[in-house]
């Protein structure tokens, strides 16, 4: 009982995803809009030609019953068998008195054919009635209603009737002599319109074929049209369904081979999950590397609180030495703790510091002298003479100046025998290159790439020694990379390495010149 519930919900669930798809929705509109447009249209065509044909035949049986009536009005008496058909075909008589038949030359057009033409018509029955509403004269059927109300003042009616879907029109006169005033007799003119009838019936017909042909034609079309956008939508959002199942998952949109919005959207779309994913792996990297380097510190202090713990109490010697080691592993720390909320923040500086701008030369300035007082055993050599004076670029000062810090603590850092370091400055176009040079140890060129990534020291042992903890690179160059800016280095096993970067020029006093 409980299955079929749940097989009824789901068939239930189905059909309305099916109801509010977009292909049946698309489908649906496009259905309706051309069946009313169809509908609209072959009723307005329908008509029109319905129309024109009324006004065609209207003509047509009015001058029928205006050729009967010319000729009857000339019976002086009440109509009757005897003197009605000799009045439409005076012909028959004359042949029968024995006169010669009238020919064309004998002119007037009461007495030419066309009355006759009119009886051998099929779809017009000429009936004409005495004043007592007997019938004198048939040429087809007799009208079932027969003899017609007219009110008081009418001499003429015309009916134009449908009768299952067929139009038909009478036309009712009544008949006076001309010589006397009287009236003879009634004429009624029934034109069936059969060939007309026939004409519209075909043409309703085609109407409707047409249209269901244009239907299916146009679904069918409009449904291969949606299908061809629905499906790549379709794609996408089972892929984001999947990933969303399982972050990790590798699927992408396949190339849709097209060159309009849904092309760009499927590459926008897989670039977006490449960079999410790539973001993603680079947290996870990043906490992992960061519990990693946190855990030596912490576990030198916990090694040194148990030694003090069981021994060091009474020992005022591993009690000194182990207040020593703890202090020096929580700075450690704390740079450490420092450094990676700098690179969090290096990441972001686009956004908190967008309208910042530094002066190249007061900066360097500065900071080489602040290095200078701090490593007084070093010579820090500042070179400016290629920059333009007053130049300035589009960054906080504050990180122009860390960037510096970061690259002059690294030479001094990994300086061996000659302690010397050189920094540049220079103005090239429409870019400000600054570098700092040293003459120590250098970089083996496998490793030049890796320096800048988080946590990579190329000798983890001596550098830990140094008091780095490999973050150094990677904030400079996230800092550098968020002011539009390049950093590179060349260097020399043994002999040394040069740190370079470059920045967009903003402007400087030769420019302004
Ligand atoms: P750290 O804080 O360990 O110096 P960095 O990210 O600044 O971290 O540098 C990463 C690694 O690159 C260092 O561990 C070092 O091996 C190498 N390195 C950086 N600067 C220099 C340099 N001027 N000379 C030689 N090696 C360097």
């Amino acid at each position: 009982m409980k299955m079929m519930k749940h097989v009824k919900k789901q068939n239930k669930s189905t059909k309305e995803t099916l109801k509010s798809s977009l292909t049946f929705k698309w489908v649906s509109l496009v259905a309706a809009t051309i069946t009313v447009s169809f509908v609209i249209f072959s009723i307005a065509i329908y008509s029109l030609v319905k129309q024109q044909i009324v006004s065609q035949e209207r003509n047509l049986t009015e001058s029928v019953a205006t050729t009967f009536q010319r000729r009857l009005v000339e019976i002086p008496t009440s109509l009757q068998i005897s003197n009605v058909v000799p009045q439409l075909s005076p012909n028959t008589n004359r042949i029968l008195e024995g006169q010669t038949p009238i020919t064309s030359n004998d002119g007037g057009n009461v007495f030419n054919d066309d009355v006759l033409a009119t009886l051998s018509n099929r779809d017009t029955s000429i009936t004409i009635y005495n004043p007592s509403g007997d019938v004198v004269f048939s040429n087809g059927n007799v009208p079932d209603n027969g003899m017609p109300h007219f009110s008081k003042t009418e001499n003429h009616v015309l009916k134009v009737e449908t009768t299952k879907g067929k139009i038909h029109m009478k036309i009712y006169q009544k008949i006076f002599s001309d010589k006397t005033r009287r009236l003879t007799g009634y004429l009624i003119v029934d034109n069936s319109m059969d060939q007309q009838n026939h004409v519209l019936k075909s043409i309703r017909n085609w109407m409707i074929g047409l249209s269901i042909i244009a239907i299916i034609v146009f679904v069918g079309l409009s449904y291969l049209i949606v299908n061809s956008v629905v499906q790549p939508i379709k794609k996408m959002s089972q892929i984001s369904h999947d990933i969303n199942e399982d972050p990790t998952n590798k699927r992408r949109v396949p190339d849709l081979h097209r060159n309009d919005e849904l092309g760009e959207l499927a590459i926008s779309f897989n670039e977006m999950l490449d960079r999410m994913q790539a973001y993603m792996q680079q947290q996870k990297q990043f906490v992992g590397d960061v519990s990693h380097e946190l855990r030596t510190p912490v576990a030198v202090i916990e090694g040194h609180l148990n030694l003090l713990e069981r021994w060091g109490k009474d020992d005022p010697q591993v009690l000194e030495e182990s207040i020593q080691a703890s202090l020096q592993e929580s700075k450690r720390m704390k740079h450490l703790i420092q450094e990676m909320l700098d690179l969090t923040r290096a990441e972001q500086v686009d956004l908190q510091y967008p309208d910042k701008t530094a002066d190249v030369n007061e900066v360097l300035n500065r900071t080489v002298n602040d290095m200078r007082m701090i490593h007084q055993d070093f010579t820090i050599t500042y070179d400016d003479s290629d920059l333009a004076p007053d130049t300035i670029i589009k960054i906080y000062r504050n990180h122009l100046e860390q960037i510096l810090i970061i690259l002059i603590d690294n030479a001094i850092k990994y300086s061996t025998d000659r302690k010397e370091i050189l920094v540049d400055a220079a103005t090239e176009k429409d870019k400000v290159k600054i570098s700092v040079q040293d003459f120590g140890e250098g970089i083996a060129p496998d490793e030049q790439d890796k320096i800048f990534n988080r946590f990579y020291r190329v000798d983890k042992a001596r550098t830990r020694e140094k008091g780095g903890n490999g973050l150094g690179l990677a904030i400079a160059q996230k800092l550098v990379e968020s002011y539009h800016g390049k950093i590179s280095v060349s260097s020399t096993l043994g002999s040394g390495s040069k740190f370079m970067i470059e920045f967009p020029l903003l402007k400087s006093k030769s420019e302004n010149k």
